[in-house]
């Protein structure tokens, strides 16, 4: 591991080095040897005249040897080494183990299909870039941990084994042997423990815990992920976001030197949806949604007039100075995007020379001079408007605004901007389930003024949560949890839970509330997407070691997979499949 240590100070030292050999060659008898370790590259001369001289010649690529041998001069210097001054004169050379012909090339630039590297992933992981990630991974672990030990959090575990409280995504289950019949869930958070834990009177606890949501995958998402989990006791919202900003401040200064301006810009959820049309606004460009329903109030526009009449409201994206890069065909192909988040159309409007020309016809001088107005219009801007209801119309337009700033070149790739989302509404309408459900969890605290609201007025409650967003993200999101077991029930039944489901699901987590139950609150962050926005990279497989595929297949050893009759035997179980 400590290849790349060693530079031209180093002169005429005798050295003893392992690794793999990552390439080699030869040239006019001499053999080149790249070998390759965690740290990094060195390069290593076997001479004609050295006894294991076959031995080096019939090394296959990403075989493990180890040498002993002397450090010279490089006659050609390889600026793109760190080790590239210098070379090792090979005296001892022993092979520890002879590789196959590998499946692809070890190589940042692989053409491999991703298939085929998860399969040999063990190779994979011996490509620099994904190396570098794990490598990041675990100093951002070191990291956290300095800070929160320096804060008093304990780091704690808590089981992996657990009950299903279904109220979110599905749980993993596991059978009982034991208990036939009986199932273990895997946690999809460590919520209830680790409010436990402050019942318990522990005040500051934190864990790095695996997660298990069994939901359909996106491209970010992964069956089993980590969170650094945190709880803190008799805090409010302002702890803990205070608390979060200082640890990540501390990491991306760790980690890559780049220092976090303090404190965060905070946005309620109710501005961020407004005005960015996401509750994970991407802050790196400005590009806001423009209310323009007003304007249209008198409209005699057909569409804009029916869709008025049925409540809906009409907003506007303006692309500065873009109108001429949008051919009608482009401007399909936005359409065709937005109609994906349920818009029935985009209409669009160019200003060139001073007019307003696009696919509105007949607007009134009062309303383009209104236009002109409210949105700075200037030549070559091109406005791309939808009407719809409130929820489609956000959607839709925002993430129309992160393909444009993407398509435009409007985002600094090197730059992070975070912010915290605050004050979410407490329930969300489930057009699934017909009622309304927790926006976090059932175990968030509502704003002290909503609480008389909780069963009268649930679109209108609020709730103390709070999220860290970066760069479109969500990095990280948490709440005050409630510690009044008359206001969790409360809250239960503004879920529209029974007693009877209350008491099976989470009856002994709410009679720990009965037994001195501290002011509590914390956050969860996401390592994956944490590690990735300090990798820069988009692929959530790129920063964990073992990854699954989009069907949740670990693609090398093969799980999941059938067992034995007689496993399934000795658990009570009969497929029926
Ligand atoms: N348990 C929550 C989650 O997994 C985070 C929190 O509220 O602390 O999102």
């Amino acid at each position: 591991m400590n290849n790349i240590r060693y530079n031209i100070k180093n002169e005429n030292e005798k050295v003893k080095l392992n690794g793999w050999v990552s390439k080699k060659r030869n040239l006019g008898g001499l053999l080149f040897i790249d070998l390759r370790d965690r740290s990094g590259i060195i390069q290593l001369v076997v001479r004609p005249d050295n006894k294991n001289y076959e031995l080096a010649s019939t090394l296959k690529n990403e075989s493990t040897i180890g040498v002993t041998g002397t450090i010279v001069k490089r006659e050609s210097i390889n600026k793109n080494l760190k080790t590239g001054e210098i070379e090792v004169i090979v005296d001892e050379l022993k092979l520890y183990s002879m590789s196959k012909d590998i499946p692809f090339e070890i190589s940042n630039d692989t053409t491999a299909l991703e298939d085929t590297r998860l399969k040999y992933r063990y190779l994979d992981l011996r490509r620099e870039n994904l190396k570098n990630n794990m490598i990041t991974r675990a100093k951002t672990l070191k990291s956290i941990r300095e800070y929160l030990d320096s804060l008093d959090f304990l780091e704690m575990e808590t089981p992996v084994l657990c009950k299903s409280t279904p109220e979110g995504a599905r749980d993993f289950l596991v059978p009982s042997r034991v208990q036939k019949g009986s199932f273990y869930a895997l946690p999809q958070s460590p919520q209830l423990f680790k409010q436990l834990l402050m019942v318990s009177g522990f005040e500051r606890y934190y864990q790095i815990a695996k997660c298990f949501r069994d939901e359909d995958l996106r491209a970010d998402r992964q069956p089993e992920f980590t969170q650094l989990d945190m709880e803190m006791s008799f805090v409010n919202e302002e702890d803990v976001m205070n608390m979060t900003e200082g640890l990540f401040k501390k990491v991306f200064k760790d980690i890559i030197n780049y220092d976090i301006k303090l404190p965060l810009l905070r946005m309620t959820y109710d501005e961020a949806m407004e005005k960015y049309g996401s509750d994970k606004p991407d802050m790196r460009f400005e590009m806001l949604i423009n209310d323009i329903t007003d304007i249209f109030k008198d409209t005699e526009i057909p569409f804009l007039k029916s869709s008025l009449d049925n409540g809906n409201i009409i907003n506007c994206l303006v692309c500065k100075n873009a109108a001429d890069k949008y051919s009608r065909k482009e401007i399909d192909k936005l359409t065709d995007f937005v109609k994906k988040y349920k818009a029935s159309g985009l209409a669009f409007l160019k200003v060139v020379e001073n007019e307003l020309n696009g696919s509105i016809k007949g607007l009134t001088e009062k309303e383009i001079k209104a236009l002109k107005e409210k949105l700075k219009l200037e030549n070559n801007d091109l406005v791309l408007i939808v009407t719809s209801n409130y929820k489609i119309t956000k959607d839709s337009l925002g993430a129309l605004r992160c393909k444009l700033g993407r398509d435009l070149g409007l985002i600094d790739p090197d730059d992070y901007k975070f912010l915290w989302v605050t004050d979410f509404p407490t329930f969300e309408w489930s057009e699934e389930e017909n009622r309304f459900v927790a926006t976090h969890h059932p175990f968030t605290m509502t704003k002290e003024s909503d609480v008389d609201k909780l069963l009268t007025d649930k679109k209108h409650c609020y709730s103390k949560a709070y999220d860290i967003v970066c760069n479109g993200y969500e990095a990280g999101g948490g709440s005050i949890r409630i510690h009044d077991e008359k206001v969790q029930e409360k809250m239960f039944e503004a879920l529209e839970l029974t007693q009877e489901q209350i008491e099976n699901k989470f009856g002994w987590f709410v009679e720990a509330l009965k037994y001195g139950c501290p002011p509590h609150g914390g956050l969860a962050v996401g390592l994956e997407r944490l590690i990735m926005l300090l990798c820069k990279t988009t692929n959530i497989r790129d920063v964990m070691a073992f990854p699954k595929t989009a069907s949740a297949s670990d693609l090398m050893s093969e799980a999941p997979n059938i067992v034995d009759e007689s496993q399934l035997k000795e658990l009570g179980i009969k497929l029926d499949i």
